[in-house]
C-alpha cells in the first residue's frame, strides 16, 4: 500500500474456492449473498432541487436537482454534479429498507431476521445482505425475478385474485392468499376502512371517488366476507379496481438498484471503513434498532477542528448543528463537518 489510504474500501458479496486466483474463471465460484442497495439516487425528492446541482464544463449553464443526460443549452454531455443528502433523503431510504424487509425478504421469502443485515452505505442510502446459504447459488435471472417481485414490476392483475367479466360473486384478491394477492386483498380493504384515503388515488374519476366514498362502509363489509366480493357499483367497474389494485402495489413495493442485487460478483461497501465522498463511517446496523438510527449523528467518528476555506456548500445539520449555506468563507469548523466539505470538494484545508 502507499503513503496515502484508499478513499473507497470494498469487499465481495461473492464466495469463492480460491478467491485469490489471478484470474476470475479459476476463483471458483461458490456463490454469493442477496444483496440490495437503496440510495436517495434513485427517488425523485423535493429535497434533492435545494440541495443536489449540476453545471455544464462546455459553457455556462447550471440547475439544481438531478443532472439532465445532456447540457439543454449546449447539447455537451460533460457535465459536473454535487450530490449532497439530508434528513429527507436518508428518511426516504430508510422507509425502503423497512418496506424491503417487512413486506417482502420476511414474510413472503422466509427469511430470517438473523439473516439480514442492514448497512448505512455512508452517503444516501443503505445496502442490505441476506446471507441465508439456501440463496447463495442464485444466478442473475433469478435475483432479477427477485427484484422484480419486489418492486411490483409486470405485475398482472388476472394472476392475483381478479378474475374478469364473471357472473355470480365478483372476484378479487383474497387476504387469505399469500404474496402480492394477500398484500393487494389487504392494501384496497384498508382504503375502505379510511375512505378517505381514496381521494388520492390517481386515476380514478371525481364521480367514482364519489361514489366509492359513500359506499365505503357496505363494500368494506363485503371485502371482509370470505370469500371477498369485488361489488361494482354503479359507474365503476374492474378498471377501476385495478386502479385501486396499481395504486396499492406502489404503496407496497420498494426502489432497488437492479444492477447491484443482479449481479453476482458484486463488490460492496465495506462496514467500518469511511465513505470516500463523505468521511461517514460505513455501519452495521441492528435491524431491531435501526428505527433509531441517525446517520448525522450516528455515523461521525472524528473529533477535533480543522480550519477550511469553503468555495460554495449548502446548509447541512451535523451532530445537532446546523450549518448554513456557505459561499467563499474561511472557516473554523468541527473536523466531521470540514471532512464532510472535503470528500465533497467543496472546501479546501488552510494549514
Ligand atoms: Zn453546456
Ligand atoms: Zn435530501
Amino acid at each position: 500500500m502507499g503513503k496515502e489510504g484508499p478513499a473507497h474500501v470494498f469487499h465481495s458479496a461473492a464466495y469463492y474456492e480460491t478467491p485469490d486466483a489471478p484470474q476470475m474463471p479459476l476463483k471458483g465460484w461458490k456463490g454469493a449473498d442477496l444483496v440490495f442497495d437503496i440510495d436517495a439516487d434513485h427517488f425523485d425528492l423535493p429535497c434533492q432541487k435545494q440541495h443536489d446541482s449540476w453545471w455544464c464544463l462546455d459553457c455556462e449553464k447550471n440547475g439544481r436537482g438531478h443532472r439532465p443526460d445532456q447540457c439543454p443549452q449546449c447539447n455537451g454531455t460533460r457535465l459536473k454534479t454535487l450530490k449532497w443528502m439530508c434528513g429527507e433523503c436518508l428518511a426516504k431510504s430508510k422507509h425502503e429498507v423497512i418496506k424491503i424487509t417487512e413486506n417482502f425478504l420476511v414474510p413472503d421469502m422466509g427469511i430470517s431476521k438473523n439473516d439480514i443485515t442492514i448497512v448505512f452505505s455512508g452517503h444516501r442510502g443503505y445496502h442490505i445482505h441476506a446471507f441465508t446459504p439456501k440463496l447463495h447459488s442464485l444466478g442473475s435471472q433469478e435475483r432479477r425475478e427477485i427484484v422484480d417481485y419486489i418492486s411490483g414490476t409486470g405485475i398482472d392483475f388476472r394472476y392475483h385474485g381478479f378474475v374478469e367479466n364473471s357472473y355470480g360473486v365478483p372476484k378479487g384478491p383474497d387476504s387469505r392468499s399469500l404474496g402480492w394477492e394477500r398484500k393487494i386483498a389487504e392494501g384496497i380493504r384498508q382504503r375502505f376502512r379510511k375512505p378517505e384515503q381514496l381521494s388520492h388515488i390517481p386515476g380514478l374519476r371525481a364521480n367514482q371517488i364519489r361514489t366509492l366514498q359513500q359506499d365505503a362502509k357496505s363494500i368494506y363489509k363485503q371485502l371482509a366476507e370470505e370469500p371477498p366480493r369485488y361489488i361494482t357499483p354503479k359507474g365503476v367497474g374492474q378498471k377501476a379496481w385495478y386502479t385501486i389494485a396499481q395504486h396499492v402495489v406502489e404503496s407496497y413495493s420498494a426502489v432497488v438498484d437492479e444492477p447491484v442485487t443482479t449481479d453476482i460478483h458484486r463488490l460492496i461497501r465495506l462496514p467500518g471503513s469511511l465513505h470516500g465522498k463523505t468521511g461517514f463511517l460505513v455501519k452495521h446496523l441492528d435491524l431491531a434498532k435501526f428505527d433509531d438510527f441517525d446517520p448525522f449523528n450516528h455515523a461521525q467518528v472524528f473529533s477535533g477542528t480543522a480550519t477550511v476555506q469553503i468555495s460554495n456548500a449548502p446548509a447541512f445539520t451535523l451532530n445537532g448543528e446546523h450549518y448554513p449555506p456557505m459561499r467563499e468563507i474561511k472557516k473554523e469548523l468541527p473536523l466531521s463537518a470540514a471532512m464532510l466539505l472535503l470528500c465533497k470538494g467543496v472546501a479546501e484545508l488552510v494549514i
